[in-house]
């Protein structure tokens, strides 16, 4: 297992309501699927679910509009993504990167990468936001520098999915990190 380095970054954003923008997939040289921006969008929607309507997401398809933009890279950016930040009139947003062919664990089984997706968007999407790392296994959080089995913390995951779209009645996240986001937004 390689060494993961995430860069940790805490953004906080004042505004309530934001837009966000995903990246098609259109350099497949990445490893992206087509149907990989889904994933982000419901990494955006279960952050919205948490949040107790404290927060409301507006998707837009002009980039330099959003404040949260994720995008798919074949690149160095941690192992599994990244979050940099970024101002977007007045207001600090993020540049999220998502590398959408972590190892070769997809390779064997398509519903854990689908997985290990969409929990690397829940995750820098969750940077995005203003939340920093944690050394709760249990939590969305969580960094990998802290240890513990990343095998594990993607597999505890994968085992509550029967088909891609139960990913979306899974949001991957723990009670604290729900508790966390309400903190910062109420
Ligand atoms: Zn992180």
């Amino acid at each position: 297992m390689r060494v993961l380095v995430l860069v940790m970054v805490c953004v906080a954003l004042p505004a309530a309501s934001l837009r966000y923008w995903v990246e098609p997939c259109s350099q497949p040289a990445s490893g992206c699927h087509a149907a990989d921006p889904e994933l982000a969008q419901w990494a955006i929607e279960a952050w919205q679910a948490a949040s107790g309507g404290q927060l409301r997401f507006e998707k837009t398809a002009d980039r330099e509009k959003a404040h949260i933009r994720i995008l798919w890279t074949g690149g160095r950016e941690g192992l599994y993504g990244e979050a940099r930040p970024i101002m977007v009139e007045g207001v600090r947003g993020a540049e999220v990167y998502v590398l959408p062919a972590p190892d070769q664990a997809g390779e064997k089984d398509a519903l854990l990468r689908d997985a290990i997706v969409y929990l690397t968007c829940l995750h820098e999407t969750g940077h995005a936001l203003g939340l920093p790392h944690t050394a709760r296994f249990a939590d969305i959080m969580y960094s990998f520098q802290y240890g513990g089995d990343i095998s594990e913390y993607f597999g505890r995951y994968r085992r509550q999915l029967a088909s891609r779209a139960d990913i979306r009645k899974h949001s991957g996240m723990s009670v604290e990190d729900r508790r966390k986001l309400v903190e910062l937004y109420k």
